[in-house]
């Protein structure tokens, strides 16, 4: 019995149903995807060793990636671009089954103040400075009633911090007038804090409350620009056009995963190809270094055998975490 391929991959490796999902939009043809396959033989799922330790679920492994692609891509159908997407985005999941937020926090209000935080810094760096702010500030009404140069001297580490300062002395007041203390759950209540925009509230909103939500960071345009699912720069339209090839139930996994490939694997000035587990699904293989063994030493956090950007890491998460501020 003939198989539709639509049909044949309606299950994907995460479990979602993805053949008939109306995101697909596009009635049509079904060509074979070429520029998908693999060299006969070998797995493309498996070139990064993990570090050694309690939970990586795949075993280590030291096979060479070759790509399909390269410079060659052919101009794909649109169909064909989301069935590609879908397949980049199994394979993200198996190869980071612990993706997760890289901020720390414990509650609504510590992701919301940190993810206000993290804007031109680093996740580690917030991550480092935070423990000291929520000591000194735990609830809303705590930080609404700061004297803002002793808060500011408590961020200084993330950088702008005296409009930081301001932003998370706003939005605590907000909190503590207009939602009795309590981090809202709706986008349209988000954004109208001080200093949260949809980033931040897509942040909050997928990590905090359940609600699907596509996060774009700098890793997630540069990723899906490369990997051609969107042309476009703006973030708004980028998350507009992303939600379109994926159901709902992955958007929030979808943009740790992306975050996760970036921060590891898909650099922004060296991309570590060769040791890229979905370069045969990439457009852009070649952008970065493809000697495997060079490759290799461009990865980074765990699978570079470097600590992670959390102190307080998931237990699932199989790398070590960051260190406190000024421990390392
Ligand atoms: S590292 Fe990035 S650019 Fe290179 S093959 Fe992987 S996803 Fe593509």
């Amino acid at each position: 019995m003939s198989k539709s391929p639509v049909r044949a991959q309606a299950k994907g490796a995460d479990g979602v149903s993805e053949g008939r999902d109306s995101a697909v939009g596009e009635q049509g043809v079904i060509r074979p995807e070429k520029a998908t396959k693999r060299p006969a033989g070998k797995s493309a799922k498996k070139p990064v060793e993990r570090p050694e330790g309690k939970s990586a679920r795949k075993p280590a492994a030291k096979a060479t990636v070759k790509a399909a692609a390269g410079s060659g891509w052919k101009p794909e159908s649109r169909l064909a671009m989301v069935r590609r997407a879908r397949k980049i985005n199994r394979e993200l999941a198996e190869l980071y089954p612990y993706a997760h937020p890289e901020l720390d926090f414990r509650n609504p209000f510590e992701l919301l103040v940190a993810t206000v935080l993290s804007a031109q810094t680093t996740d580690l760096r917030v991550n480092q400075t935070t423990p000291a702010l929520f000591a000194a500030y735990p609830t809303p009404e705590d930080m609404a009633a700061a004297v803002p140069e002793e808060m500011e001297e408590l961020i200084r580490p993330t950088g702008f911090f005296r409009a930081k300062t301001k932003s998370l002395i706003g939005l605590s007041a907000a909190l503590r007038d207009n939602y009795g203390g309590e981090v809202p759950g709706r986008l349209a209540d988000l954004v109208k804090l001080p200093g949260v925009g949809r980033k931040t509230a897509n942040v909050v909103l997928g990590n905090a409350f359940g609600v699907p939500g596509i996060t774009v960071d700098t890793h997630f345009g540069r990723l899906v620009r490369r990997w051609k699912w969107t042309e476009q720069e703006d973030p708004e339209k980028v998350e507009a056009e992303i939600a379109t090839i994926f159901p709902k139930s992955e958007w929030t996994m979808l943009s740790h995963r992306v975050v996760f490939h970036g921060r590891r694997i898909c650099h922004a000035r060296k991309p570590a190809c060769g040791a890229c587990p979905i370069a045969p699904l990439c457009p852009a293989y070649g952008e970065g270094e493809t000697d495997p063994e060079k490759a290799r030493k461009l990865l980074k956090y765990e699978m570079g055998g470097q600590p992670g950007q959390r102190l307080s890491p998931p237990a699932d998460y199989p790398g070590r975490p960051a260190p406190a501020l000024g421990a390392g």
